[in-house]
């Protein structure tokens, strides 16, 4: 038996010659040239300098009111509110013209979309930190607001502003640890890595399940494994190619070749 994208007599071999959808799997790496520190790599603010707030354990973030109110002002102090897309982002705005792509990022930058992708081609697999939500589920509040209003009210003198709805703890409306993914989201990235023909997987570590297991599913599928990242990975054995070189070198050209690939 043979998946549906898997390779058919007569095909090409080479996966920048291979026609059919390709999804992007993005971490920290892209992002670090637009001035985001990577907190997980080696020279990762996490590992050197913890700026533990952003990296905290969702039920220690319920639980100390302390942490929450750390976390408010490493919110409002977060490079990514001025970052700008670099030419790694640009040039996956570009692919979108060739091929049926989705991006399926860990990041909560939000720079492939200043960037232009189309917002529905970004699967955000960790949320985004331009929102805020209360942590009391859609059934009891659900509310969601912008994290510029929240950060408003920590300017106007709340140091951890409650939920105006319910009066429950708000938060960023990203993934933290300790916290399941969106399964709904995490069903639509997993079916579209299914069905690609390319996995691309740029910048990240590959150590954050399950984001990282996409890859798996994508090469089970019959997909070919491209990684882009600076450091070895727990998938490079599964990988077609493994490509060093810095990501906003790397990825204008590899996009440029898929991009041919669909016009051959
Ligand atoms: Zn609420």
């Amino acid at each position: 038996m043979t998946a549906a994208n898997s390779l058919q007599p007569g095909e090409p071999t080479h996966w920048t010659e291979r026609p059919g959808p390709v999804a992007v799997l993005t971490g920290a790496g892209i992002s670090t040239a637009s001035g985001i520190p990577d907190f997980r790599g080696p020279q990762g603010l996490w590992t050197k300098n913890p700026i533990a707030e952003l990296t905290a354990n969702y039920r220690d973030y319920l639980g100390d009111p302390e942490l929450r109110v750390r976390s408010w002002i490493a919110r409002r102090d977060n490079p990514a509110w001025d970052a700008e897309p670099n030419a790694a982002h640009l040039a996956l705005t570009g692919l979108e013209k060739h091929r049926s792509v989705r991006i399926l990022t860990q990041n909560i930058d939000r720079l492939h979309q200043k960037a232009g992708s189309t917002p529905r081609k970004v699967l955000e697999l960790h949320g985004n930190m331009f929102e805020a939500e209360c942590t009391r589920s859609t059934e009891l509040c659900g509310w969601r607001g912008t994290m510029r209003e929240v950060l408003d009210r920590v300017a106007a003198g709340e140091p951890d502003p409650q939920c105006e709805r319910c009066g429950a703890i708000l938060k960023a409306a990203t993934i933290m640890f300790g916290q399941h993914l969106d399964e709904d989201l995490l069903g639509r990235a997993a079916a579209f890595a299914r069905a690609s023909t390319v996995f691309l997987a740029v910048g990240s570590s590959l150590r954050v399940h399950p984001a990282a297991g996409l890859c798996e599913l994508a090469v089970d599928a019959g997909a070919d494994l491209v990684i882009v990242n600076n450091e070895p990975t727990a998938y490079d054995d599964l990988a077609t190619e493994v490509v060093r070189e810095p990501i906003e070198e790397a990825l204008p050209r590899l996009v440029e070749r898929l991009a041919r690939a669909a016009q051959a």
